[in-house]
């Protein structure tokens, strides 16, 4: 058990007099929920008062078995915007009741027994159309079948009052057009301990993803929020056009869309210029950001043309204009393009961050499983003899990692491999084996079965006669490996260190996505993944671009009837990305 030393309690922190060791993994959980922090002076590390004091056996709260409540600003569209203390209260949460706008990405960091509560979603239920007086067509902002505030305020106090940390997460900032006084009120009257982790809000975001830079020295030394959907049951308008007409800066509608001819109108009224510039920004910092620019006279027009459903903000002032714009958000080389990932997902994660930082979207849905052997036996009596090997090759990250687990399971660590030489058959497998503290004694040029053959091969110069070798591979794969070195007169031995099977259904959204023609790529990176793909969606791939990690898979994309639109020069997924990068910068170039 690791110990770091920390002040007991704030008064004997103060005064230095008293430490109190505490369990490392306990501090990591530590901070969290609002409770007062106090800092170790010796390891600068943040522990909750709350922490210490249940180490202690003693409370902190008038009322320990009262939960807590974290109103928290999920940041709009990209999860990355949300921010470290948002992030740590969701990691910690029981419980988190979130609205529409969220993105349910940030859900994955909840624990697995969080109870996740949607409290309404646009695209899962129906937006209600209000046919607008003259119009008609311009499309409403609130889905149907939202949670009442009523509802929501009652089950934040519910959820609280059984002890469970809550995490209340909101789109954008949590105070901004978000009635976060009425829940807040509604904790205060149960005495219910709470906390508000601001966000950043959409009119701050939209800006900065369509490139409007918001303030500017000569033309809007000020900004206005102000939402363009006032509660309904007020007679007037709160709102002074004719200030806000004068005002010195930029305006920012929230949902704007209902009320643009109302808005607008009396903007104009009050003397605005007709040709003020408007960027309208839907959807910002999501992958399906799209943005306009227009003036305040055609606003309504345009967004009735268009159709656009919310969420959706306005910017309204001169450093709305086109010529000002640095539209770096949606000129990323990927932007638009949507890619399906067919690894495992545990695997996926580095591949989908490269490609969404180039602005794509992607999709993950795993062909094949990869699992541990059902049965180790094989492996165990092997793991005595790893020293009588001149090689020990591995495949795949997927075979380190298995085989690397199991070693230590045993209460073994590397040293079992005694003198055996490594050998790795790409960067991805020598950095698993890195991972371990292993260096690959052997890399071979070409990341592919035959190359490392032929360099297994080459390097025992003439004398790998009766050299014994040990292939660490998957349940399913090429036999050339073992073919070539056999051939050569090596002694080879096989071990199934992990079992790789086609998955048997895929998920029917992706399915959904792929028949109504919405993925421009699909990635391939081997065989195994291009034949479980082949018969997951058949003829449904027809027309979706396929880039293949290699020409080992796109022969086996060739033999299944279908054609690559790229192939990866080198056979890495660093390969795999400049592969698409270059097909789409040829289709612009023709
Ligand atoms: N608390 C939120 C605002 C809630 S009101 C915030 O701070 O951002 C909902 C309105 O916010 C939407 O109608 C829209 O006008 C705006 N909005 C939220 N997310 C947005 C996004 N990703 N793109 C454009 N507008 C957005």
């Amino acid at each position: 058990m690791k110990s770091v030393p920390l002040a007991a309690c704030y008064q004997c922190f103060v005064e230095s007099s008293c430490k109190l060791s505490l369990r490392a993994d306990k501090l990591a959980a530590a901070s969290f929920f609002g409770s007062q922090s106090v800092n170790s002076f010796r390891s600068g590390t943040s522990v909750s008062l709350d922490l210490l004091a249940s180490e202690l056996g003693m409370s902190t709260s008038p009322h320990p078995s009262i939960g807590q409540v974290a109103l928290v600003g999920a940041g709009p569209g990209d999860p990355g915007l949300l921010t470290v203390r948002g992030l740590a209260c969701l990691r910690a949460a029981d419980a988190v009741l979130y609205d529409y706008l969220v993105n349910p990405a940030l859900l994955d960091e909840t624990s697995a027994d969080c109870q996740q509560i949607c409290l309404g979603k646009h695209g899962t239920t129906r937006l209600e159309e209000i046919a607008h007086a003259e119009s008609g067509d311009i499309v409403a902002e609130r889905p149907q079948r939202l949670w009442s505030q009523t509802e929501i305020n009652a089950k934040l106090v519910e959820l609280a009052l059984a002890g469970k940390r809550v995490v209340r997460l909101k789109g954008g900032d949590p105070m901004i057009f978000g009635r976060l006084a009425e829940e807040c009120a509604a904790l205060a009257e149960r005495k219910i301990p709470f906390e508000i982790v601001p966000g950043i809000t959409a009119a701050l975001a939209a800006p900065a993803y369509a490139g409007v830079f918001v303030t500017q020295r000569e033309n809007a030394s000020a900004v206005a929020l102000i939402t363009g959907h006032e509660q309904e049951a007020k007679e007037s308008t709160a709102l002074d056009y004719a200030a806000l007409a004068a005002f010195p800066g930029t305006l920012v509608f929230y949902m704007g869309v209902t009320r643009v001819r109302e808005w607008s109108a009396a903007l104009l009224t009050a003397g605005k210029s007709s040709q003020t510039p408007v960027v309208v920004v839907r959807r910002c910092a999501w992958p399906d950001q799209t943005q306009f620019t227009t003036t305040l006279d055609r606003v309504v027009a345009e967004l009735t043309e268009r159709r656009l459903r919310p969420p959706i903000l306005c910017i309204v002032g001169e450093v709305a204009a086109a010529k000002e714009q640095a539209a770096w958000f949606t000129q990323r080389p990927l932007f638009g393009r949507t890619i399906l990932i067919t690894r495992p997902a545990a695997q996926a994660a580095a591949l989908v961050e490269r490609l969404q930082e180039l602005g794509a979207h992607c999709m993950i849905q795993p062909t094949i499983e990869i699992t541990p052997p059902h049965d180790w036996s094989h492996v165990d009596r092997m793991l005595t003899r790893l020293a009588d090997f001149s090689w020990l090759i591995f495949s795949s990250a997927n075979g380190v990692r298995y085989f690397m687990e199991r070693l230590m399971q045993t209460g073994r660590d590397a040293r079992a491999f005694g003198p055996a030489r490594i050998g790795a058959i790409g960067p991805a497998t020598a950095e698993a084996l890195g991972a371990w503290h292993l260096r690959a004694d052997l890399v071979p040029a070409e990341y592919r079965a035959e190359s490392l053959a032929d360099a297994i091969i080459d390097d025992a110069n003439g004398r790998l006669q009766g050299q014994k070798c040990l292939l660490l591979r998957a349940s399913r794969g090429r036999e050339v490996l073992a073919e070539m070195l056999s051939a050569a007169g090596a002694e080879v031995e096989q071990i199934t260190v992990y079992e790789s099977r086609d998955l048997a259904q895929a998920d029917p959204e992706i399915a959904a996505a792929l028949a109504a023609g919405r993925v421009d790529w699909i990635t391939v990176t081997s065989s195994a993944i291009a034949r479980s793909m082949a018969n997951l969606f058949g003829q449904q791939l027809k027309g979706i671009k396929l880039v293949s990690l290699s020409p080992i898979t796109s022969a086996t994309l060739t033999e299944l009837g279908f054609t690559h639109a790229a192939e990866a020069v080198e056979y890495t997924m660093a390969g795999l990305v400049a592969a698409i990068l270059s097909a789409e910068q040829q289709a612009v170039k023709s």
